[in-house]
């Protein structure tokens, strides 16, 4: 039975991934924070499938800004595949901590690789490294964006997120170590943390608040269903020989904020006028677009769920589980929306 260490696998892709690698018969261990809050229902729900009476899960307290934690963890679950999807994950956060999310999804990449570099000295095991970038790296770089199209991030988190990228690349050009990159597109379905536009939207209209968006609303980005995202990440792992590569990982369906905002509305049966235009945000990139026909090319791979059935299936999760997000909207979550969107200029005039 092969092993895969799960880094962040109380986020939305760790938990579909590890869900996924369970189906395929692994043994998934996962890294989990002694801080860890919100998602751990995620994780619950794993150990609860009924359809999986065997316990081949197990999880480990460590984190990402300490490295003694990890190599801990690498050496006592010996992996032979390890996903690193741990970050702090919020642009707008990133605002606030920059230096905080410098050391998760920078320094921490760091670690991740530190640990795996002595492991497999000392183990002789060529452990296989999967690192999840970002569409979000390529900033203000002109669309669409290929594996070769260079970066422009501007943002604290899309800095961090760039140099984790090229980090594992290094360690595959330096020591070896067998490293696969991916860069996703913007990831939407269940259990996604409010903090997201669509679960925020969702949530704030479902409960008749208003639906904060930046400035006039034209800013683009390409939709990927979660189950799509893992669903490519586990293709790539079953593929030989593309260590070193890079690969980007989109839906290639790209929509505006503002577009997806009425979807979101006519499927709730909630009014436009719910839509608050407000001042936009720093260095709020106008367009993502990720071409991944690489990977399409090289390994057959092509996103299953369209749009318009991922989009109403999400929908319906978030009206049907208020119980579970509910609660996250509370406490700090009310304080951190207050200072991201109560103090913003709600806009009179918006012009594209
Ligand atoms: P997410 O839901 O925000 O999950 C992030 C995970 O990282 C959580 O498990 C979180 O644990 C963990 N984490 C945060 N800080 C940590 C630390 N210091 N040490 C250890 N673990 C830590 O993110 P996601 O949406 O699943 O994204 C997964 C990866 O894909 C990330 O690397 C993200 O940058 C990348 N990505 C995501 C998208 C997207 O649209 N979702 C698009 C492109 C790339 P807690 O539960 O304890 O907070």
């Amino acid at each position: 039975m092969k092993t895969a260490l799960i880094t962040g696998i109380t986020g939305q892709d760790g938990a579909y991934l590890a869900r996924l690698l369970l189906s395929r018969g692994y043994r998934v261990d996962g890294i989990i924070r002694r801080a860890s809050t919100f998602n751990t229902d995620r994780i619950d729900a794993l150990y609860h499938d009924p359809h999986d009476p065997d316990v081949r899960m197990f999880l480990h307290y460590g984190d990402l800004t300490d490295g003694t934690s990890l190599r801990r963890i690498v050496e006592t679950v010996q992996p032979d595949e390890v996903y690193n999807l741990a970050a702090q994950s919020h642009v707008k956060v990133s605002f606030d901590q920059p230096e905080y999310t410098a050391d998760v999804v920078f320094t921490g990449t760091l670690r991740v690789l530190e640990a795996l570099r002595d492991y497999s000295a000392v183990s002789g095991k060529a452990v296989k490294i999967y690192q999840a970038g970002s569409s979000e790296m390529f900033g203000a770089a002109p669309a669409p964006q290929n594996e070769s199209t260079p970066f422009h991030p501007r943002s604290p988190y899309a800095a961090s997120k760039a140099g984790g990228d090229r980090l594992a690349y290094a360690y595959w050009c330096t020591y070896g170590l067998p490293v696969v990159v991916t860069r996703c597109s913007n990831n939407y379905g269940p259990r996604q943390y409010p903090e997201k536009l669509v679960p925020l939207f969702v949530t704030n209209a479902i409960d008749d608040e208003p639906l904060p968006v930046y400035g006039n609303g034209l800013n683009r980005r390409d939709w990927l269903h979660v189950d799509d995202h893992c669903d490519a990440l586990l293709t790539l792992l079953t593929f030989p020989g593309i260590e070193g590569e890079t690969f980007n990982i989109g839906a290639q369906h790209e929509l505006d904020v503002l577009t997806i905002t009425g979807t979101l509305l006519e499927l709730l049966g909630k009014p436009a006028s719910l839509i608050r235009h407000v001042e936009d945000r720093p260095g709020h990139d106008r367009r993502y677009a990720v071409d991944s026909s690489k990977l399409t090319r090289v390994t057959g791979w092509t996103p299953r769920i369209p749009f318009a059935d991922g989009i109403r299936g999400t929908v319906e999760w978030f009206q049907q589980n208020t119980a579970w997000w509910r609660p996250i909207k509370q406490g700090e979550f009310r304080a951190y929306y207050e200072r991201m969107y109560g103090q913003r200029k709600v806009l009179k005039a918006v012009r594209g």
